[in-house]
C-alpha cells in the first residue's frame, strides 16, 4: 500500500489536505476521550491546574508544510467536526485526500475513508501522521496509499512535482484562542509566536520516543534546512509577515546541530536581531552551550526530558538535571520538564519518590506521560517480542495516548493503578510548586533583573520586550494568587514574595495595575472554576485554507493575479495591525 507512483497529471489535481474531526474532549466511538482534549499543554502539562491551566490550540503544521510546498490546488481543512468534513466533500470535488491522524484516532481515519468512498469514490485517498505507523493499518482503513515520515517529499513525487525543490516556510502562529486565569488572550498578528520547523526526527532515537521513529529512529533526521544562512533568511520573512520577533521552534533537539544553531547566532549578532526561541532540547545538547550564547540568541523556553531517576538514556548521564534547571531558570529561561510514569523500575512502593523526584525539579511547566509503547519504536517491537502488549479488548487503541493507562503488562504495577499515580504526580506539581503561572513570571522576574543592563543593546532589547508583560498584566495576576491563596499559607507566602519583587523592581505603575486588575482576574478565575465544575470543555474552531493555485482554479483568476491579491492583503494586514507593545511570552 506504501507506494510511490506518481499520480498522473499530479499538479492540476485538486487536494484537500484534512486533520480527523472533532470534538476531542469528549468520550465517543470514534476515538475521542474527554481526557485526550486537543489542548496540548491542558492535556499533558497543566491538566490539573484548574483555572490556571493553559489552555490552548495549535493548527496541524505538518498539513500546512505540505500545503505550501505543492504547487497543485490545495485546501486545507482543520478541525472540522464530521458534519463540515461531510459538507465539504459533498459540495467541492476533489482529487485527493490527504488525512493526518495520531494513532488513537485511527476510528475517526476509518469513517473519513468510508465517507469519502460513499460521495467521491473517484478520490485518492492518502493517510498520514503517526497513526501511519500502525502496521496493519492497511487493512484497518480503507486508503489508497499510507505514508510514513516525511509528507512534503512523498507527494511532491506523488504529484509528478521536484522532490529536491528548496522547502518553504509558512507564516503560521503557534497557537490560537489561548486562555488561562478565565481569559482568552489576545490574538492578533505579534501577540502569539510564529512557527518555526527546521527539521523533524531526532537522532537521538530513545526507545519510547514515536516522533523520533516516525522519521527514521536513531542517528536520523530529515533537515528542511541544513545552514544557519537558510534558517535565518526563514526567519526574517516570518518576522515581516507575521509582525514577531519570538518563535516557537518545532524541532524535537533544535540545538544539536550546533554548526547551524551557532551560524544563525553569528547572523543575528551581524544584523541586530532581538529574537526570541521556544525551543525543544535534550539536556546534554543544551548543557554544552554557554550562558552567553544562549541568551544572545535568545533561548527563552526549552522542553526538555528529564525522563526519571536514573532512568537509562544516554541524554541524561552524568547530568545534574536540577541543578541545569534551576541554573536556566535564573537566566529567564523558562524549563518545561517532561518525565515519565511507570518506567521499568517503578514500583507501587517507589512511586512516590519517583513524583517526587521530578516535583523537585520545581521547573516552570512540568508534563507527566505515562510510558508507552507506541508502534513503530523500539519499546513496543520490545513488548510485542515478549508478549507484554495488551490486545485491544483489554486496552482500546483510543485509550493509547498515555494520559490515561498502559497499554502493556507493567512487570510492577497493575490494575490501572498508574492513572492514578499519573494524576498524582501533577496534583502534587501544582501543590509544591504552584501554578506554572506564579512560576513563569517568578522566572521572568529574575530573566528580567539578570539581563536588563546586558552589555548588549539588542539583549537588553529583548529584555524589555519579552519581560514587559510582568510589569502590568501578569503582576495583575500574581495580586489576584494573593486573594486566590488567602487561606494557604505556604502558596500565600509565595506570592506575596513575588508580589513584592515585582512592585520593588517596576514601582507604582505596575502596583496599581496589579491592584486594579488583580481583583478583576480574581473574579473571572472564580467563574472558570465555575464552568470547569460543571464539565465545560474546549474545542478548537475549525480552520479552513486555500493555497494560491486553489483560490485561482475557484475563481477562474490567473495564479500570478491570486497571488499579488495574496500580497496585498498580507501588507495590508500588517499595516492595519502593527507590532504591538507587548507579546505575549507564552509558547
Ligand atoms: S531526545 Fe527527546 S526527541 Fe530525541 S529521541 Fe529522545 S525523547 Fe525523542
Amino acid at each position: 500500500m506504501n507506494t510511490y507512483m506518481s499520480h498522473s497529471g499530479g499538479s492540476n489535481k485538486n487536494i484537500l489536505l484534512t486533520s480527523v474531526f472533532g470534538p476531542f474532549a469528549q468520550d465517543d466511538e470514534y476515538g475521542s476521550r474527554t481526557i485526550n482534549p486537543m489542548e496540548l499543554f491542558h492535556n499533558q502539562v497543566t491538566r490539573e491546574q484548574g483555572p490556571f491551566s493553559l489552555r490552548m490550540f495549535h493548527p496541524s503544521f505538518g498539513l500546512l508544510m505540505i500545503m505550501e510546498n505543492i504547487s497543485a490546488p490545495c485546501t486545507l481543512l482543520d478541525f472540522p467536526d464530521l458534519e463540515r468534513f461531510i459538507e465539504e466533500i459533498t459540495t467541492k470535488k476533489y482529487d485527493i485526500i490527504g488525512i493526518s491522524s495520531i494513532i488513537p484516532n485511527v476510528g475517526k481515519v476509518k469513517k473519513m475513508c468510508e465517507i469519502i468512498r460513499e460521495h467521491q469514490p473517484g478520490a485518492t485517498i492518502v493517510v498520514g501522521g503517526h497513526v501511519a505507523n500502525i502496521r496493519d493499518l492497511g487493512s484497518r482503513v480503507d486508503a489508497d496509499h499510507i505514508v510514513r515520515g516525511e509528507g512534503i517529499r512523498w507527494f511532491r513525487r506523488f504529484l509528478g512535482e521536484d522532490e529536491n525543490a528548496p522547502v518553504k516556510h509558512p507564516a503560521v502562529k503557534s497557537a490560537m484562542d489561548a486562555r488561562i486565569v478565565g481569559m482568552t488572550l489576545r490574538d492578533k498578528p505579534g501577540d502569539v509566536a510564529g512557527i518555526l520547523i527546521p527539521s523533524v526526527g531526532c537522532p537521538m532515537g530513545c526507545n519510547f520516543c514515536a516522533t523520533s521513529h516516525l522519521f527514521g529512529g536513531k542517528g536520523k533526521s530529515v533537515n528542511f534546512y541544513e545552514t544557519g544562512d537558510e534558517l535565518y533568511t526563514v526567519l526574517c520573512d516570518l518576522e515581516t509577515k507575521l509582525g514577531v520577533r519570538s518563535f516557537f521552534v518545532l524541532d524535537e533537539n533544535f540545538m544539536l546541530n550546533r554548526k547551524r544553531a551557532l551560524r544563525l547566532l553569528e547572523l543575528m549578532k551581524i544584523n541586530a536581531k532581538s529574537w526570541s526561541f521556544n525551543i525543544f532540547s535534550s539536556a546534554r545538547v543544551i548543557q554544552s552551550y554557554n550562558d552567553e550564547d544562549l541568551i544572545r540568541l535568545g533561548v527563552s523556553w526549552i522542553w526538555m526530558g528529564l525522563e526519571g531517576q536514573g532512568s537509562q538514556y544516554t541524554k541524561l548521564d552524568g547530568i545534574d538535571t536540577k541543578a541545569l534547571v534551576k541554573h536556566l531558570q535564573s537566566l529567564g529561561i523558562r524549563v518545561l520538564g517532561s518525565t515519565i510514569i511507570g518506567l521499568e523500575n517503578h514500583t507501587p512502593e517507589n512511586m512516590d519518590d519517583a513524583i517526587d523526584w521530578a516535583v523537585d525539579h520545581a521547573t516552570v511547566f512540568h508534563q507527566f506521560m505515562l510510558y508507552t509503547p507506541l508502534p513503530g519504536t523500539p519499546l513496543h517491537a520490545e513488548h510485542a517480542r515478549a508478549g507484554t502488549l495488551l490486545s485491544e479488548e483489554e486496552c482500546p487503541i483510543a485509550d493509547t495516548h498515555g494520559q490515561h493507562r498502559f497499554n502493556f503488562r507493567h512487570p510492577f504495577i497493575r490494575n490501572q493503578d498508574e492513572t492514578e499515580f499519573l494524576r498524582r504526580a501533577f496534583v502534587r506539581d501544582f501543590q509544591v510548586n504552584g501554578p506554572s503561572l506564579l512560576r513563569l513570571i517568578r522566572s521572568m522576574l529574575m530573566g528580567w533583573q539578570r539581563l536588563k543592563n546586558h552589555p548588549d543593546p539588542c539583549v537588553r532589547d529583548r529584555a524589555k520586550w519579552e519581560f514587559e508583560p510582568i510589569t502590568a498584566t501578569y503582576a495583575a495576576a500574581v495580586r489576584a494568587m494573593k486573594i486566590w491563596y488567602r487561606h494557604d499559607e505556604a502558596m500565600y507566602r509565595e506570592v506575596v514574595g513575588l508580589l513584592k519583587g515585582l512592585y520593588s523592581e517596576f514601582g507604582i505603575r505596575t502596583r496599581m495595575i496589579a491592584g486594579l486588575l488583580g481583583p478583576l482576574l480574581y473574579l473571572a478565575m472564580r467563574r472558570e472554576e465555575k464552568r470547569l465544575n460543571a464539565g465545560w470543555t474546549r474545542e478548537p474552531e475549525a480552520r479552513y485554507e486555500k493555497n494560491a493555485a486553489a483560490l485561482a482554479l475557484e475563481s477562474g483568476e490567473s495564479l500570478a493575479a491570486t497571488l499579488t491579491k495574496k500580497a496585498a492583503r498580507v501588507k495590508e494586514s500588517l499595516a492595519v495591525s502593527p507590532r504591538p507593545e507587548i507579546e505575549t511570552p507564552l509558547p
